[in-house]
């Protein structure tokens, strides 16, 4: 059964367009019915990861204003009480209207998590306009263009981090279950030559798997603590072979489907050139992604001043990948095999605490001392009030927070939750999840 996603709000708005941006090419309606549910349409997508189920509603439609709310209990209200989570959009040109505040009103009172979108922001008072949004009590509006694409990546992150948690997997438990392996990195950085030495080390690999095209082989082998692993997207590696060219654009989006896969990446580094951009990109993209992180320092026989790359990567880490603080790196020659050794543990290391889960009690101590220290801070001149914390999953760490306007919390202060979080609980380098639950 997948979570279902109830986009909703006025005539005009701008629904039909987002909904079909959030379904993308893969638009399959399943469900067009006339009738009641006037051309209420419905389409699975994949979102953050996740597959979901989209309804676009038609509930609002042709409800004059004076009569929004009963209008709105007999069609809208069917949609948002079979939906995990509900999209409202509304317009950012057009301003709220008395029907918007109606529904927002009425959404407020649902258990219902609700994502707020500001929509046709594009241009440049686009941000400004959908300020206005914020006044629906909703949390921070999202400003999107449906029509344009602006801000789609940001609603994918707000949706994915408000949709229930999914059943936690039994296959952890698993032992013969293989760790999922991604190895990413910008072209020449050294991700065929590091799969060959690692491969090299233990000649057990077993695939290619039948029935899949020689693009997608599946590689999987055991490493030498006995674990088995899986190369996950192989075929970003494979097809380099064959197309030389071209290579730029698609190396990295090979990775960035990989990392859907993963449970753990080694984001492979070019020594001799430094951790540039388009790495900074990768790791903030597996971070977002919550994927457990190993940064392979790649080409460490042909690196003269070995102390000064180390300490640029270092700076580099630091004033750019703050979330990722304390990343696990290993200097390793894909091509001499020195240090390739170093790397699976690390990789064991990173899974291990990217599957730890804190129990609730020890959780707390934690949570309340962090509270104690500095209090949460003012929301509009009201207070914030937190009371618990819970770690409904793992993999990746993931910490939700109760209280009184707790999803009202400043970014700085949900930081500072996230790194005390990573600290106390020795998890450098895992990226966290916080999820924010208020209660009223
Ligand atoms: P719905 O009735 O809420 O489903 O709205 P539609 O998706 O049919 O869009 C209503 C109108 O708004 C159409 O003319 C769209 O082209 C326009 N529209 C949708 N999204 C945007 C946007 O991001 N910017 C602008 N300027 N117009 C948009
Ligand atoms: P990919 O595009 O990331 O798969 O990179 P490749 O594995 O094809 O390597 C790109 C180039 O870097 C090749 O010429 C390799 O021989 C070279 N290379 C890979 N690993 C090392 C290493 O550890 N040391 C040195 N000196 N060169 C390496």
């Amino acid at each position: 059964m997948l979570p279902t996603i109830a986009v909703i709000g006025r005539p005009n708005v701008g629904k039909s367009t987002l909904f079909n941006r959030l379904v993308g090419r893969k638009i399959a309606i399943v469900d067009d019915q006339p009738g009641v549910t006037r051309d209420r349409k419905e389409a699975e997508a994949r979102i953050g990861g996740r597959d979901v189920r989209i309804l676009d509603t038609a509930g609002l439609e042709e409800a004059p204003p004076e009569t929004i709310q009963g209008r709105m209990r007999a069609s809208s209200e069917a949609a948002v009480r079979e939906s995990d989570l509900v999209v409202f959009v509304v317009d950012a040109r057009a301003g709220l209207t008395p029907s918007d505040r109606a529904f927002g009103e009425w959404l407020r009172r649902q258990t219902v998590p609700v994502v707020l979108v500001a929509n046709k922001t594009e241009g440049r008072q686009g941000g400004y306009a959908a300020m206005e949004a914020y006044e629906l009590g909703l949390g921070d509006p999202i400003a999107v263009s449906a029509e344009h694409g602006d801000g789609i990546g940001e609603l994918h992150d707000a949706i994915r981090e408000n949709l229930p948690e999914e059943p936690e997997e039994d296959e952890r438990e698993d032992p013969d279950r293989p760790l999922r392996l991604a190895i990413i990195g910008r072209p020449n950085a050294g991700k065929s030559t590091l799969l060959n030495a690692l491969l090299g080390e233990e000649r057990m690999i077993t695939g290619p798997e039948p029935g899949l095209t020689r693009d997608s082989v599946s590689v999987e082998w055991t490493d030498p603590s006995g674990g088995k692993v899986r190369l996950v997207d192989t075929a970003g590696l494979r097809k380099k072979a064959r197309i030389e060219k071209a290579l730029e654009k698609m190396s990295t989006a090979a990775s960035i489907a990989a990392l859907k896969e993963c449970e753990v990446a080694i984001l492979v580094v070019d020594a001799l050139l430094g951790m540039d951009e388009q790495d900074l990109r990768l790791a903030r993209l597996a971070e977002r992604e919550g994927r457990g992180i190993v940064l392979a320092f790649n080409k460490w026989d042909a690196v003269e001043d070995r102390i000064a790359a180390r300490r640029k990567l270092d700076d580099v880490l630091m004033a750019s990948l703050a979330q990722l603080r304390g990343i696990t790196v290993v200097a390793l020659s894909a091509q001499t095999g020195r240090g390739v050794d170093k790397l699976m543990p690390a990789v064991r290391q990173a899974y291990a605490l990217w599957n730890r889960r804190i129990p609730t009690g020890e959780l707390n101590r934690w949570f309340e001392a962090m509270i104690a220290k500095h209090p949460p801070p003012l929301a509009e001149g009201r207070r914030i009030k937190l009371r618990y914390a819970t770690m409904p999953k793992a993999r990746p760490p993931t910490v939700a927070v109760f209280g009184t306007r707790a999803e009202q919390l400043p970014e700085d202060y949900r930081r500072y939750l996230m790194n005390g979080f990573r600290e106390a609980f020795d998890m450098p380098g895992v990226p966290v999840r916080l999820n924010l639950r208020g209660t009223s």
